[in-house]
């Protein structure tokens, strides 16, 4: 095991409760890594819709979750220890202590998803940050945390020097979440046209991936407006505003009235709104594809849907649930060739100190703050 010294304990934000403001506590530090497993500091973790949803209970209807839990699952962080043969990351790059990674939940390479599917996000045995029991060795499996233990099947990649630490927290949900997303969608072409519903981090991270791949016309959709200005920045051709168009019926409208009538080869669900679904049906031209990767599941979030519908328009309709190391690194390579096109950090402007979660989850839920950036060592770092 090599290692910098290692702390005894780490301050962590713990979820003991739904809705209840965050805890902050001192969670022991393993002192004993199993081989593969990485200790990291954390040097910023990001704020993700799903903290929200685990904050407020909406989740627990789709994931099993055993509170307590320390919240956060889109981080950077340096390494600080190494388990036995831990010194490369999931691409054969060697990693040597400080060096900033990102790491995934851990699948386990063995089951049918793992191994046969080579759908790992769909792991029978998956191990979760944010949805495992604090109180548990190794503890520290939360992202809201001075310091956090990278499980030994856990994916990591190293963050190139080019991409900022808060851009790369933002790549490792939201970004990498868009790239899977995309992958699974298939191509875009330069006569497509491509509607993306949400104008949160996810819908513009998909603006400004869609544009760099060429789609000859993208309708972004959401609120507030300077989300928006930030949608067109990226390269949205149109903005069509929630606020300005507040029924479902209405935005179908406004989109099917920027096309001229005709509805989008692609569009692209990452809104989380309830109605999103049905409304996006609305919008997809006849032999479409559709992509649902920003809803919840459980009970109540049954919509009305005429299956015939899908049928009679030849639909092609897909889910993503989360991502996989490959798109982890997939979306940091986009950051950093891109960055000078895109301004990411528009997207990432506020630092929070890990007292302050409670705040940052709260700005996000009233829509003050886009993506909050906790760091927990200090509000320094880029
Ligand atoms: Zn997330
Ligand atoms: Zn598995």
């Amino acid at each position: 095991m090599t290692t910098f010294d290692i702390p005894t304990t780490s301050r962590a934000a713990v979820l003991t409760e739904h809705g209840a403001p965050l805890e902050l506590r001192e969670v022991p530090v393993p002192q004993e890594l199993e081989a593969g497993a990485l200790l990291v500091r954390i040097e910023a973790a990001t704020v993700c819709g799903s903290d929200l949803h685990l904050w407020d209970g909406s989740l627990a209807g789709s994931q099993a979750l055993d509170l307590p839990v320390i919240p956060g699952h889109e981080m950077v962080g340096s390494i600080i220890a190494f388990g036995d043969g831990a010194e490369r990351d999931t691409f054969g790059a060697p990693l040597k202590l400080g060096d900033r990674i990102c790491f995934t939940h851990a699948s386990c390479g063995q089951c049918d998803h793992c191994r046969f599917d080579n759908q790992p996000t769909l792991c029978t045995n998956r191990q979760y940050y944010m949805f495992t029991n604090c109180s548990r060795p190794p503890y520290l499996v939360g992202g809201f945390s001075e310091y956090v233990y990278v499980f030994p099947n856990s994916g990591r990649v190293r963050v190139p020097d080019e991409v900022p630490t808060s851009w790369a927290s933002a790549a490792s949900c939201a970004l990498r979440t868009v790239v899977h997303s995309f992958e699974r969608i298939g191509k875009l072409n330069p006569w497509d046209t491509v509607v993306i519903q949400g104008a949160g981090p996810l819908g513009l991270f998909a603006t400004a991936l869609a544009d760099h791949l060429g789609a000859g016309r993208i309708v972004t959709i959401g609120a507030p407006d300077d989300r928006l200005a930030i949608a067109k920045q990226y390269g949205a051709t149109d903005v069509v505003s929630v606020f300005e168009h507040p029924e479902p019926d209405d935005r179908v409208a406004a989109v099917r009235s920027i096309l001229d009538g005709a509805g989008a080869e692609v569009v692209f669900e990452f809104s989380g709104a309830r109605t999103a679904f049905t409304e996006g049906l609305g919008m997809i031209k006849e032999g479409g594809r559709y992509m649902v990767t920003g809803q919840i599941d459980g009970p109540g979030k049954e919509v009305p849907v005429r299956p015939g519908f899908i049928t009679r328009q030849q639909l092609t309709i897909m889910g993503t649930w989360s991502g996989h190391i490959a798109e982890y690194r997939k979306a940091l390579h986009f950051m950093k060739i891109a960055r000078d096109t895109y301004d990411f950090g528009a997207l990432v402007p506020n630092r929070y100190a890990l007292e302050d979660a409670t705040e940052a989850l709260s700005r996000m839920r009233a829509q003050e703050d886009i993506k909050p950036v906790i760091t927990p060592h200090g509000t320094g770092g880029s």
